[in-house]
């Protein structure tokens, strides 16, 4: 049988495309031959984008929302992949509640309506794990979050909140217009092209930048010299579970081609303490390091993902080791850290062992 032409495929929308998990699903449609309109108000901070048509937009503005969504060539956009949001790891989502309530609702408010007037079939929504209430990950041996547990709701930040009304939204707009609304709950997505410093980055990239750090200057982050040490906010003990960008961009189109119309989570369901995950950057980077405990934001004392929907919905679940994605991401990150000491002119320990991955 003929491959039928590459316009038999929609033509598809993602937006925060400039952002870590938009440029790998723009990356990943593209490799399944798609025409895909990336937006964001920024370009990709470490790879160029390939998607077809990138547009700088502000997508708070409703006139914008329009914009992103316009049909191409009298084509309609049939499908969107809604990322943009203004988010980063628990130093950022836990300090700036209102500027994340606000810029959030505007854009996914605005993004909605405009895809749902400019005829979009599809329109897939990426919530968070951080919707689930307080009250249910108050120990850091948690039961694993299912789908149900969201309500009666308790989430611990504003940015959870926000997720959970987009939710209300996306549902909302399924059972009125008949918009074919998709919603996924991320677990800590980690990998390359990431955030890995300046505020917003999150546990993985963090721990992998000290564990760097420590490698090449000796000391720590801030206080180069002797043995390596990391600074771990709180005692460490806090649980969570990873999934690598690889897993999440092919869970995400799953979900999207799938009739799975109610919230579905996507991570990985084995938990690690950050403890271990420092341990796992630092195996990564090929040296012993000591944890030095300070003040900071530790979010929720446990959480996990429970995948029994998941994999009876996709008939798949996330495959991607924890060290080995840690190992792929570490290299990436020492790579970005070598250069950027090497521009300021800062020498690094030679003596020490390539990463595992390198
Ligand atoms: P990211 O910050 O790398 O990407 C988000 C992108 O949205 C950024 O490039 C940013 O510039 C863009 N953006 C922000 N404000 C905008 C605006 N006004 N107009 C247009 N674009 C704007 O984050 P990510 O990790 O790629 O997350 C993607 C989605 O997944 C987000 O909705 C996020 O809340 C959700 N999520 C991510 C994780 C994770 O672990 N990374 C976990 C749970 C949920």
């Amino acid at each position: 049988m003929p491959t039928p032409p590459e316009t038999a495929k929609p033509r598809v929308l993602v937006t925060g495309a400039g952002g870590f998990i938009g440029h790998h699903l723009v990356n990943y449609l593209k490799d399944k031959g798609y025409w895909v309109r990336g937006v964001d108000i920024k370009e990709p901070e470490f790879a160029p984008t390939r998607a077809d048509e990138f547009l700088l937009l502000d997508l708070r503005r409703w006139e914008n929302c329009l914009d992103a969504t316009a049909p191409v060539e009298g084509e309609p956009i049939k499908h969107v992949y809604a990322l943009a949001a203004d988010m980063g790891g628990m130093g950022f989502i836990s300090k700036y509640h209102a500027e994340i309530l606000h810029n959030n609702i505007l854009i996914n408010t605005h993004t909605m309506e405009a895809a749902h007037q400019n005829g979009a079939e599809r329109y897939l929504y990426t919530s968070s794990a951080c919707v689930y209430p307080e009250y249910l990950q108050t120990e850091a041996e948690v039961t694993a979050l299912k789908e149900d547990d969201a309500y009666p709701a308790q989430p611990q930040d504003a940015y959870g909140w926000e997720k959970l009304i987009t939710e209300q939204l996306a549902y909302h707009y399924r059972k009125q217009y008949g918009l074919e609304t998709r919603t996924v709950r991320f677990h800590n997505v980690y990998g390359e092209l990431g955030t890995w410093e300046g505020g917003r980055e999150k546990a993985p990239a963090a721990m992998c930048r000290k564990t760097a750090y420590a490698k090449l200057l000796g000391g720590k982050e801030g206080s180069p010299g002797g043995p390596p040490q990391i600074d771990i906010w709180g005692d460490g003990e806090q649980t969570r579970s990873f999934m690598h960008v690889d897993d999440c961009v092919e869970g995400v189109y799953r979900l999207m081609m799938s009739d799975c119309a109610d919230p579905l989570n996507l991570g990985r369901d084995r938990m690690v303490t950050i403890n271990q995950l420092a341990d796992i950057a630092a195996n990564a980077a090929g040296i012993e390091i000591e944890h030095v405990h300070v003040d900071g934001p530790m979010g929720v004392r446990g959480r996990n993902s429970d995948n029994t929907k998941l994999r009876d919905v996709l008939d798949w679940e996330p495959t991607i080791a924890l060290e080995e994605g840690i190992a792929r991401t570490y290299a990436w990150i020492e790579e970005q850290l070598r250069a950027k000491l090497a521009a300021e002119g800062t020498a690094v320990n030679d003596n020490v062992a390539e990463p595992a991955s390198a």
